[in-house]
């Protein structure tokens, strides 16, 4: 099973990046999304992207031209489908716009097609039976910035094709991805499992005031190797998103840990520390005191 003909749906974020990750390595790239607005952004989004290929990748103007001409914009479904042999789905992260979405696109797609869907926290099997052929869909997930962080996890629900798996996990390679195979549905694959207990872990200590924040990295840092600790992949996530996990959790279970947590992020957020985006989080950019030669030493 050879995919060659490529659908992406949604030219969000991700789904701009996806199309033009896969149109960079020489695959012929549909991209589809609901408007002529969206449609508009979505280019604006892809332009915008040229640049870090220049810088990170050693692009030549030749290649990024050569990218963009594979590329085709489609805001019908049908016609965006037509000859895919894979659809990549990056629409929003709301059940019922992808519920609605897979019930379309299983009408309209060729009986070949191969459906992946992006999703960062929602499992295929959810939207499996509205595909039509569970047997055809899996999850391709892509980390944000691909071009750079190149993982693609690569996750099956328990009707898969093995064949299908397979494809799939050759597909990712040739668009210059590390593919890295899930054998079992998992909320939050891989990284996310890893990571979202790894700074959990690290906000308490912190917020039970066990440790400071640069002590806790500190620590990590030097028996570890690793070139930063939590708080400064934390200031990266940003303390939004940090805020709102915590907020949300404090919301679902009434947990007095969460609600602590959710508090201290909240006082930071009033000040304006947002993390790396606004110059200060739990570090000051763009200097911050981890990345001093010195820090792990004193
Ligand atoms: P986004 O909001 O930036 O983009 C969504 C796009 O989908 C928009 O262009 C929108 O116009 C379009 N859209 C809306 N309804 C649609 C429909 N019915 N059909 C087709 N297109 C439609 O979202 P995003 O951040 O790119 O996320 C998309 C998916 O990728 C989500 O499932 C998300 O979990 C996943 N993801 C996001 C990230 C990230 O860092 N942003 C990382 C990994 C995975």
């Amino acid at each position: 099973m050879q995919l060659r003909n490529i659908t992406v749906a949604g030219g969000g974020v991700l789904g701009s990046q996806i199309a033009f990750q896969t149109a960079f390595k020489g695959f012929p790239v549909n991209l589809y999304d609901i408007s002529e607005d969206a449609m508009a952004k979505a280019k604006q989004r892809i332009e915008s992207l040229k640049p870090q290929y220049q810088r990170y990748l050693g692009a030549s103007q030749q290649e990024l031209d050569a990218a963009s001409s594979r590329i085709r914009y489609f805001t019908d479904l049908a016609q965006a489908v037509a000859n895919a042999d894979l659809v990549i789905e990056a629409v929003p992260e709301v059940v019922d716009i992808k519920m609605d979405f897979y019930t379309k696109l299983g009408q309209v797609a060729p009986a070949k097609t191969v459906f992946a869907t992006n999703s960062s926290t929602l499992l295929p099997s959810q939207f499996a039976d509205a595909t039509g052929r569970p047997d055809k869909f899996l999850a391709l997930h892509f980390a944000n910035e691909i071009w750079i962080h190149n993982t693609a996890e690569v996750m099956r629900h328990p009707r898969t094709d093995e064949q299908v798996f397979r494809a799939v996990m050759e597909f990712a390679r040739a668009i210059g991805m590390v593919p890295l195979p899930l054998h079992k549905e998992q909320p939050g694959y891989i990284l996310n499992s890893l990571l979202v207990p790894f700074l959990e872990a690290a906000q308490f200590l912190w917020v039970n005031e066990v440790a400071d924040p640069e002590t806790i990295d500190k620590t990590w840092m030097i028996a570890t190797g690793a070139p930063e600790g939590p708080f400064a992949i934390l200031d990266v996530v940003g303390i939004r998103t940090a805020y709102n996990i915590a907020a949300g959790k404090a919301q679902a279970g009434g947990d007095a840990g969460y609600e602590r947590l959710a508090a201290k992020l909240k006082a930071m957020m009033d000040q304006g520390k947002l993390g790396r985006e606004s110059g200060e989080g739990f570090y000051k950019y763009p200097n911050p005191a981890f990345a001093q030669p010195d820090f792990i030493k004193a």
